[in-house]
């Protein structure tokens, strides 16, 4: 027998509905909010995540699934959305569309981690991109949305965490104070992060290795160098979510793993599990690295997996309900077959859940299988029932028999 590769997942059936239940909420919050659903390819040129994502972050330098085509080019599985997104907004002129664009997506991304809770090599994301508005509202909006979606799944200890690491310009003062820094204890770090110092040493803020974020304890802050424009951004985000009654914590160590990140940046932490479920910010350099015209932007990326995770801990009730057959329709004998057909297509027409046995087995077998789905009605039709166009329905959780009509309409009346 062949296994499934290491941090993948089979969803089965009685937990496939989970991940359709979740991206179901979501799609509903995107609409209200003007997202509009995009679909990206699962693999794209390696160059695009390597400039996009950046040369120097975990993502590249560790977890990316690359290979080379049969036709000898580099293609990467996609590790995140959003260099896609961009890459797709660019190619199909997007950037001439009235502004803001707003897109939202759910797609799986492959990343090489290491393998435990709540962290996969093949995961699903939920994430949303708003291209072309500078302003703080922006930023605003699409916190409240990430707060509403995460809200609406009855959470209760999560934190969301705020951030701002400035732009290019308030960056070069705190690079340099970071490097003297981290110069003057270097030895502390891990080669990768040594390696790091010169071309990002704000990515070092972000290493996992726990030497690494020891010696990062006393590291200067960001926040300390913001420039007065960033300053005011960041000051107007907080206070607009404070207006809007969102509590937030202010966390300087916040860099975030992918480095095209600007000004305001954010995550929701689980607490109790003391993992992100989204994160997010705003990346108003990205659409020009990958070949563009200037466009701000801001975006997030939901993790499902964990989303489910947490909240199936932390709520008594399952997400949603497995869903039953509304009726189950056995037969005895061919005549009364072929008539269970036809009336099954025409109830099932009407959206009415129908299992009817296809298996020809005995009229036991058939309801012993009726049992076992937990139908809320059953009917028994043999010729009898044919000719009169009478028979009994069932109400299976009490028992309760009625004689109805054999007409499709009848039946759903009953039923409903
Ligand atoms: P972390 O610091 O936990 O590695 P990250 O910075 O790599 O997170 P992002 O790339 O911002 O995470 O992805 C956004 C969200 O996607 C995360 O907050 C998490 O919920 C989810 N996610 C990321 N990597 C994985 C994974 N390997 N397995 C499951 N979910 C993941
Ligand atoms: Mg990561």
């Amino acid at each position: 027998m062949i296994n499934k590769p290491k941090g993948t997942r089979d969803i089965l059936p009685n937990e496939s509905y989970k991940w359709a239940y979740v991206e179901n909420i979501a799609n509903n919050i995107f609409k209200n909010y003007g997202y509009k659903e995009i679909r990206v390819p699962v693999f794209e040129s390696t160059e695009l995540f390597a400039r996009g994502v950046g040369e120097t972050t975990d993502v590249v330098q560790k977890e990316m699934y690359t290979f080379d085509d049969k036709g000898g080019r580099s293609i990467t599985l996609r590790p995140e959305g959003t260099a896609g997104v961009v890459r797709a907004y660019l190619e199909n002129g997007m950037g001439s569309l009235p502004s803001p664009v707003k897109l939202c997506y759910a797609m799986p991304m492959y990343r090489y981690e290491n393998v435990q809770k709540g962290r996969y090599r093949e995961f699903r994301q939920i994430g949303a991109e708003l291209f072309g508005v500078s302003s703080y509202l922006a930023d605003v909006e699409i916190i409240l949305m990430a707060d509403a979606l995460i809200k609406k799944y009855n959470i209760s200890d999560v934190t969301l965490n705020i951030n701002s690491i400035g732009c290019k310009e308030c960056r070069k003062s705190y690079q340099k104070a970071l490097k003297d820094y981290i110069n003057s204890k270097i030895d502390c770090y891990c080669e990768t992060c040594k390696s790091r110092l010169e071309k990002n040493p704000m990515r070092i803020l972000d290493c996992k290795e726990k030497k690494c974020k020891e010696a990062n304890v006393n590291a200067p802050k960001i926040l300390d160098y913001l420039c007065d424009e960033c300053k005011e951004h960041f000051e107007n985000v907080k206070k607009a979510l404070t207006d809007a009654g969102i509590k937030y914590k202010v966390d300087s160590s916040i860099v975030r793993g992918l480095d095209y990140y600007s000004k305001t940046v954010f995550e929701f932490v689980s607490d109790k599990e003391n993992y992100t479920i989204l994160a997010g910010g705003r990346y108003d350099g990205l659409v020009e690295e990958l070949g563009g015209v200037h466009t701000p932007a801001i975006g997030f990326a939901m993790g499902e997996d964990r989303l489910i995770e947490v909240y199936e801990k932390y709520n008594k009730e399952s997400l949603v309900q497995e869903n039953t057959p509304d009726v189950y329709i056995a037969n005895v004998g061919e005549k009364a077959e072929k008539f269970v057909t036809i009336l099954s297509k025409e109830l099932r027409d009407n959206d009415i859940y129908v299992e009817k046995d296809i298996s020809e087995r005995s009229l036991n077998a058939q309801l012993k299988y009726a049992n076992k789905t937990k139908a809320k009605y059953s009917l028994i039709i043999g010729e009898d029932e044919v000719e009169t166009k009478k028979a009994k329905l069932k109400n299976m959780e009490n028992g309760e028999e009625i004689e109805i009509e054999l007409k499709s309409e009848t039946i759903i009346k009953m039923i409903k």
